[in-house]
């Protein structure tokens, strides 16, 4: 089974993914994650993606699609933070699916208040080892500013600053949110869509709720 997860920036796609994983055994693959180990390595696609990145600006898709394919075809049962992010992306995806004789099954979409979204993201922490998102108010770690899982320091990502924010915002609703109609008419693919303003946890009952009944249908 493969799951896309979609919604604003600030929505909660990260933690939701992180959710989906541990629950079902998904594998979670983080764009983001996959860029930035490529920034981290110093590659030229690296480099070029951590301009882009930290001007609220998204990477090219050919870029994107090329990375991101060769991940998920190793996989069989993943949950896709991040991508496809535009519809030719979303397209693209479907052709290389259809070759290996597989499909997106389910779209959660996670739908917030934008107001929110800001004040959210810009409480938010990351670890810069393991990539687990942390927020200073409804997903604190157990010691503060420092990740759970390896003890590395926490830190604001410049993508979760105000003024790339409004950026991240704006590209969204431009390139992002078209993809919510292009799986609507999709035959392949079941959509959701789930309030994501509420606790962490309420959210993620939903959504297991949801993937459960497909599961189950
Ligand atoms: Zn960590």
């Amino acid at each position: 089974m493969r799951i896309v997860v979609l919604g604003a920036p600030g929505a909660g796609k990260g933690t939701q993914c992180q959710a989906i994983s541990d629950t079902f055994g998904f594998v979670h693959l983080s764009s983001g994650d996959i860029l930035r180990s490529e920034i981290a390595a110093g590659s030229a696609l690296g480099l070029k993606a951590k301009s882009l990145i930290d001007q609220g600006k998204f990477v090219p898709d050919e870029v994107v699609i090329g990375v991101m394919l060769a991940a998920i075809k190793k996989v069989d049962n993943c949950v896709l933070d991040g991508f496809p992010r535009t519809v030719v992306q979303a397209r693209e995806l479907d052709l290389a699916l259809e070759k290996i004789d597989s499909k997106i099954d389910i779209v959660i979409n996670l739908v917030v208040n934008e107001y929110e979204v800001v004040a959210r993201l810009e409480k938010r922490r990351s670890c810069p080892k393991c990539g687990r998102v942390y927020h200073l108010d409804y997903s604190k770690p157990k010691v503060e500013g420092v990740c759970d899982y390896d003890g590395s320091l926490l830190y604001h990502r410049d993508d979760d600053k105000r003024d790339v924010i409004l950026n991240r915002l704006k590209t969204y609703h431009q390139l992002t949110e078209p993809l919510v109609d292009y799986y609507n008419v999709s035959p392949n693919s079941k959509v959701f869509n789930v309030v994501a303003d509420g606790a962490i946890a309420d959210i993620r009952a939903d959504i297991v709720e949801k993937i459960n009944s497909v599961l189950n249908g």
